[in-house]
């Protein structure tokens, strides 16, 4: 089966990726942390804070440190797992590159204002519930600390 499979929250440690890097390493981010239609903007971000977009690109050297172990078991599933994750097309884009969690995955895009039913995938993996209700496919609402890769794969194969 074809499997959506969110990043943030899902495959990357969102929160505390946030926490430890970008608020802590870059003065008034989190004070001045802007989202544009929901998708946030590096350029108007760095226009705020009066610094330069690359100094905001420069944080994702670290994103590699803040992908779930578990990721790994994906690429031994049946399944065939792209990466659909929501966010500004570059940052978004370099941040997924950049935290190694591409060689588990068969494909990945990152979308804006569309619904995440790309690629024909019959089912997506999700922190959001509102993201499955929007895509219109079977779906499973995936929650850590409660979920893991091994009980995502668990419920697939009872399928
Ligand atoms: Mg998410």
């Amino acid at each position: 089966m074809r499997i959506g499979i969110d990043f943030d929250r899902v495959l990357f440690r969102t929160d505390e990726f946030k926490e430890e890097v970008l608020f802590s390493e870059i003065e008034n981010f989190q004070e001045t942390y802007s989202k544009i239609d929901g998708v946030y903007s590096p350029e108007k971000h760095a226009e705020k804070l009066g610094i330069s977009v690359k100094k905001i690109m420069e944080s994702l050297d670290k994103a590699s440190e803040y992908l779930y172990e578990d990721i790994k078991l994906l690429e031994e599933s049946e399944h065939e797992f792209i990466i659909v994750t929501r966010g500004d097309p570059v940052f978004q884009e370099e941040k997924v590159e950049r935290s190694g969690a591409l060689k588990f995955v068969e494909d990945h895009v990152v979308v804006q204002e569309k619904s995440k039913d790309v690629k024909g995938i019959e089912f997506l993996v999700d922190d959001l519930e509102k993201e499955i209700e929007d895509a219109g496919v079977e779906g499973f609402h995936f929650q850590r600390p409660d979920d893991s890769v091994k009980d995502l794969l668990e419920f697939l194969e009872d399928r």
